[in-house]
C-alpha cells in the first residue's frame, strides 16, 4: 500500500468513501505515512447500520450448521492471506513482526476457527415439566445490529474478538477500528464476503471516535454496542447506550498485578514479569504493571528483571530480531514518558530505561523497556494505566498485605501469582478481584476460555462459548399442556365456577 487516496469504509460489500474528514494513517515506528482517506461521518454511519439491518434477517434465518461452514471458509480464506496481514499489523500497529505473525493473525484466525464449531453449542436450560403443566423450552436469538468499537493495540485481535461471537450467533455487525489502524480491519471484512458471508454481514466505518464512535454508539438501528478501549470513553458510551437502554459489552482499561510469594520460581517469575510488562510495548490491557515480590526475594528479583531487561532489542518492526517495537504514536510515547517523568519528581527510582532510545529513527514513537522501584501505592504510576513498556516494582512482607496490595486499585482485568505453593496459588485465584488469574504465567490467552473484565475494567467476556451470553437474547417460551380451558391459577383473579 502506498500513500494515495484509499477508502476506508467497507459497507454492503464494497470499499467506498467517507464523507467526513481527512485522515492520515501512519506507521509508528518511522513517522510515515502509509495512505490516507476520509473518515465517517454520521450520514456513513447510518447507510453502514442500514446495509446491517438489511442483511439481519438473512444471515439470522441460516442454520447454525450454514453460519459454522462460512466461518470455518473465512479462516482459511485468512490462512492463505496470514503472511500479508502480519507485516500489515506489523508496519500499521508498530509492532515487531515476529508478534504480528505469531501472536495477532494465528490468533484471529484460530479464533474464527473455534466460532465456526461454537456456532453449532448454543447453550439453554433442559426443556422440560417444571410448573407440572407447561413444557418450557429456551430459545437464544439473535439480537440484531450490534456496534462494534475496538481499540488500537491489537487492531485485528480486538476486531475479531468483537465480531466473532456476534456473527457466529446470527447478528450483523457494524465495526469501528480505531482511526489511527483500520487497515487490516478492513482486508477482515473483505476476507468474510470472500469466503461466502453475505455483504451487509460485517461493514467497517473507519473515522473519529467523537463522530463516528458517537453515532454509532446512538443509531437507533444499533441494537447492542461492543465497545473495547479506554475506561474514560467506556463510561461515554454506557451513558449514551443507558438513555435509549440499549446493551452494551464493555472491555476497558487494566493495571494486572504480578504477585510474587518468597517461594516462587524467581527465575520464571523474572522473565515471566518482562515479557509480561513488554508485550506490545506494554500496550496490552492484561500487561503485568504492578510487579509485588516479598521482601525476602525483592532485590534479587529487581536485579533479574533489570538483566532481562538489559537484552530486549529495540528496532525497526520488519526485522525479525526485533524484541520491542514503537508505540502507538509519538503524542502517546510523550504522554508515557510524562507519565514515568512524574513518577520520578515523586520520589520513584528509575532503575532501568525512562528515555527515549537515540538509535531509532527521529519520527518513531519508541521508548525504552522502564523499570521503576520505590514508587508510592497510591502515585499515578501505580494507580493508573500507562499503556507502555512499564514495570513497576513494589515489595510486601506477608501474603494478606500482597494480596490487598494487588487488589488495590479500581481495574480488575488480569493479574497472576506465583509460587509453588498451591495453598498460596489457590488462594490468590479465589482473593484476586480480577476477570483473569493466572498461577506461574502471565499473558498466555486460549479462544475457549473468557476474556473480560471486574470493576473499572468493565463487564461481559470476549472470546469463548461465555460471549454469546452477550450477543444473544434468552426467551423462554412456556407452552401449556393440558388444554383445560379453567386453570386453578385463575382463581387467584376471578371465582372460575
Ligand atoms: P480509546 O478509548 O481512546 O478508543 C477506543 C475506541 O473508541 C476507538 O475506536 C475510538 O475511536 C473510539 N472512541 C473514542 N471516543 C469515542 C466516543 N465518544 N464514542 C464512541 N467511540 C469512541 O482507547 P484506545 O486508546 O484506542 O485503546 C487503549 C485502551 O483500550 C486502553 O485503556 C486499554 O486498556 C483498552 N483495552 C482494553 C481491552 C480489554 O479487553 N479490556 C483490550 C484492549 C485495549
Amino acid at each position: 500500500m502506498s500513500v494515495g487516496d484509499t477508502p476506508l469504509q467497507y459497507i454492503g460489500g464494497e470499499r467506498r468513501h467517507g464523507a467526513a474528514e481527512w485522515l492520515s494513517i501512519v506507521e509508528p515506528a518511522t513517522g510515515v505515512e502509509i495512505t490516507t482517506g476520509a473518515a465517517a461521518g454520521a450520514g456513513d454511519v447510518d447507510v453502514a447500520v442500514h446495509a446491517a439491518a438489511e442483511a439481519f434477517p438473512g444471515w439470522a434465518g441460516r442454520t447454525p450448521a450454514e453460519r459454522g461452514e462460512a466461518l470455518y471458509r473465512w479462516a482459511e480464506v485468512l490462512r492463505g492471506r496470514a503472511g500479508e496481514l502480519a507485516a500489515l499489523e506489523s508496519r500499521n500497529g508498530g509492532k515487531p513482526i515476529k508478534l504480528a505473525e505469531g501472536f495477532d493473525i494465528p490468533g484471529v484466525i484460530d479464533n474464527v476457527a473455534f466460532f465456526a464449531g461454537a456456532a453449532r453449542h448454543l447453550d439453554g436450560k433442559a426443556a422440560a415439566e417444571y410448573s407440572g403443566e407447561h413444557t418450557s423450552t429456551i430459545r437464544r436469538e439473535p439480537i440484531g445490529v450490534i456496534g462494534s468499537i475496538a481499540p488500537w493495540n491489537y487492531p485485528l485481535q480486538m476486531a475479531a474478538w468483537k465480531v466473532l461471537p456476534a456473527v457466529a450467533a446470527g447478528n450483523t455487525v457494524v465495526l469501528k477500528p480505531s482511526e489511527l489502524t483500520p487497515l487490516t480491519s478492513l482486508i477482515f471484512a473483505e476476507t468474510a464476503v470472500a469466503a461466502g458471508i453475505p455483504p451487509g454481514v460485517l461493514n467497517v466505518v473507519t473515522g473519529t471516535g467523537a463522530v463516528a464512535g458517537a453515532a454509532l454508539v446512538a443509531h437507533p438501528l444499533v441494537a447492542m454496542v461492543s465497545f473495547t478501549g479506554s475506561t474514560a470513553v467506556g463510561r461515554q458510551v454506557a451513558a449514551t447506550a443507558a438513555g435509549a437502554v440499549k446493551r452494551v459489552h464493555l472491555e476497558l482499561g487494566g493495571k494486572a498485578p504480578f504477585l510474587v510469594f518468597d517461594d516462587a520460581d524467581l527465575e520464571a517469575a523474572a522473565r515471566g514479569a518482562v515479557a509480561g510488562a513488554l508485550i506490545n510495548g506494554g500496550q496490552d490491557c492484561t500487561a503485568a504493571t504492578r510487579a509485588y515480590v516479598q521482601r525476602p526475594r525483592y532485590d534479587e528479583f529487581v536485579r533479574r528483571v533489570a538483566d532481562l531487561m538489559d537484552r530486549v532489542r529495540i528496532g525497526p518492526v520488519d526485522d525479525p530480531n526485533t524484541d520491542l517495537g514503537a508505540l502507538i504514536s509519538v503524542p502517546h510515547r510523550d504522554r508515557v514518558a510524562a507519565m514515568v517523568e512524574r513518577a520520578r519528581a515523586a520520589g520513584a527510582k528509575v532503575v532501568r530505561g525512562g528515555r527515549i532510545p537515540d538509535t531509532v529513527p527521529a519520527g518513531g514513537a519508541y521508548y525504552e523497556p522502564t523499570l521503576l522501584t520505590d514508587a508510592a501505592q497510591d502515585s499515578e504510576i501505580v494507580q493508573q494505566e500507562v499503556f507502555g513498556p512499564v514495570l513497576v516494582c513494589l515489595p510486601f512482607d506477608t501474603d494478606d498485605e500482597g494480596i490487598a496490595l494487588a487488589n488495590d486499585t479500581v481495574y480488575g482485568l488480569a493479574a497472576s501469582a506465583w509460587s509453588g505453593n498451591v495453598f498460596r496459588t489457590q488462594r490468590a485465584a479465589r482473593e484476586i478481584r480480577s476477570g483473569c488469574v493466572w498461577i506461574n504465567d502471565h499473558i498466555p490467552i486460549v479462544s475457549e476460555m473468557p476474556h473480560g473484565g471486574y470493576r473499572a475494567s468493565g463487564f461481559g467476556k470476549d472470546m469463548s462459548a461465555y460471549s454469546f451470553e452477550e450477543y444473544t437474547n434468552v426467551k423462554h417460551v412456556m407452552a401449556e399442556l393440558t388444554a383445560a380451558p379453567r386453570k386453578p391459577w385463575h382463581d387467584l383473579i376471578f371465582r372460575g365456577d
